[in-house]
């Protein structure tokens, strides 16, 4: 199995990029930012618990994240990998992860964060919020929320998976085109 995790803070290209290296590699992508809109959108018992944190830009607890995690990649039994988007997102998601893959006799092959800096970031919310309809992406302090979140919350995950020299920083500035060609590369030697 290849298990990649896509990484970066939010507005940094993921959703884009996992959905043109899912056809290119033939992982499973799964987004839990995705996952939790959708419960939301149909009104189940868990978009209602996920609703009040991600309208303020705060995390989901782990507790609620990691069960659904788990449960996507349990749908999946023949996967040949995941790309994981916006997951793990604490030290805390990624032990479960780390053990869920571990029971599976696999592992994270690597992490890739794109590296936006914080003005381009806002900048491309609030231009997301336009088309996108989240509320999360139409209110320039829940932006900058989301980004402290991720530096004080998220960026350690970075840290984590540095330890096993599984970490990369990937330059997200360019074309969607030109990215996707680093991110490739990237990989492509991972799984070379
Ligand atoms: P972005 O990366 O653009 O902020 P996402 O769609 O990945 O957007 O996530 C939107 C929101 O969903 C987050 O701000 C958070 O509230 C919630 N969320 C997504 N993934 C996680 C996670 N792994 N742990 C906790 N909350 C999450």
């Amino acid at each position: 199995m290849i298990n990649l995790i896509l990484f970066g803070p939010p507005g940094s290209g993921k959703g884009t990029q996992a959905a043109k290296l899912v056809e290119k590699y033939n992982l499973v992508h799964i987004s839990t930012g995705d996952l939790f809109r959708y419960e939301m959108g149909n009104n189940t018992p868990l978009g209602l618990q996920a609703k009040a944190y991600m309208a303020k830009g705060e995390l989901v607890p782990d507790s609620v994240t990691i069960g659904m995690l788990l449960n996507k990649v349990e749908s999946h039994p023949d996967a040949a990998g995941f790309i994981f988007d916006g997951f793990p997102r604490t030290i805390p998601q990624a032990g479960a992860l780390d053990e869920m893959l571990a029971a599976k006799n696999t592992q994270v092959a690597g992490l890739l964060a794109l590296h936006v800096p914080d003005e381009e970031i806002v900048q491309r919310i609030k231009l997301r919020g336009n088309t996108s309809g989240r509320a999360d992406d139409n209110d320039e302090s829940i932006i900058r929320n989301r980004i402290n979140v991720y530096k004080n919350e998220t960026s350690p995950v970075y840290d984590h998976y540095a330890k096993s020299n599984k970490s990369q920083t990937i330059n997200g500035i360019g074309t969607i085109d030109e990215i996707f060609g680093r991110l490739c590369d990237a990989i492509d030697q991972l799984i070379g």
